[in-house]
């Protein structure tokens, strides 16, 4: 990577900006401060739908005060649902006639930035949420992973995904879009497809 390559946060949000379209259902499952929620809300706008979801009461409101910076307060409990729960089973969080019509799902996994860093996403339940994931999936539709292997539970997670990534069966392909190098555990982009 050189400087005038994007991070791999802004690389993300150049791909979901390019393939979101106004009016899609999309769910943030990892809300954290809410940058991705804003992101994803301003991608399909007011007549699409953005569920997000955290076990932390702080993202929750974290996120609030960001979507009341920009003026979509008033999509809170509309467009804009904010789940006080654990992503791992997303089927369950979402209307029953939206399963399976969902367009995009966006993991940005390990710990909230500032806060208590043993607070974060784990191997297992990440397995179970991203299968759920798929589920909620229409065809054609993506997943967007972000894993960070440098801390503590990160590598183990990493190493977790890529056996579940590497096992899917015809109903998804995975597309690692970064690389892996053990020495400086760099943070790695999953994007996982639904055909
Ligand atoms: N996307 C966020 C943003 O834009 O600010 C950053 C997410 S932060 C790196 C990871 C978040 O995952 C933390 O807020 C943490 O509380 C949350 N998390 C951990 N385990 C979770 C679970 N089982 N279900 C839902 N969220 C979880």
């Amino acid at each position: 990577m050189n400087s005038t390559t994007p991070r791999l946060t802004e690389q993300v949000h150049l791909f979901l900006k390019s393939f979101l379209k106004k009016g899609d259902a999309v769910i943030d499952a990892t809300m954290g401060k809410g940058y991705d929620t804003r992101f994803l809300a301003e991608c399909v706008g007011t007549k699409g739908r953005v569920i997000a979801v955290d076990i932390q009461q702080d993202a929750i409101e974290h996120t609030r005060e960001r979507l009341e910076a920009v003026g979509f307060l008033d999509q809170i409990d509309q467009s804009i649902r904010l789940c006080h729960a654990s992503h791992e089973q997303l089927d369950s969080l979402i209307p029953q006639g939206q399963v399976g019509q969902i367009h995009a799902i966006v993991y940005n996994l390990g710990y909230l930035p500032g806060t208590d860093k043993s607070i974060t996403t784990q191997a297992q339940s990440t397995l179970r949420s991203l299968q759920s994931a798929i589920k909620c999936l229409q065809r054609g539709g993506i997943i967007s992973v972000l894993i960070y292997t440098g801390h503590n539970t990160g590598l183990d997670e990493y190493k977790a995904i890529v056996r579940w990534a590497d096992s899917l069966g015809s109903e998804a392909r995975a597309h690692w879009k970064s690389g892996f190098d053990e020495a400086r555990r760099p943070p790695v982009w999953l994007l996982i497809e639904k055909i």
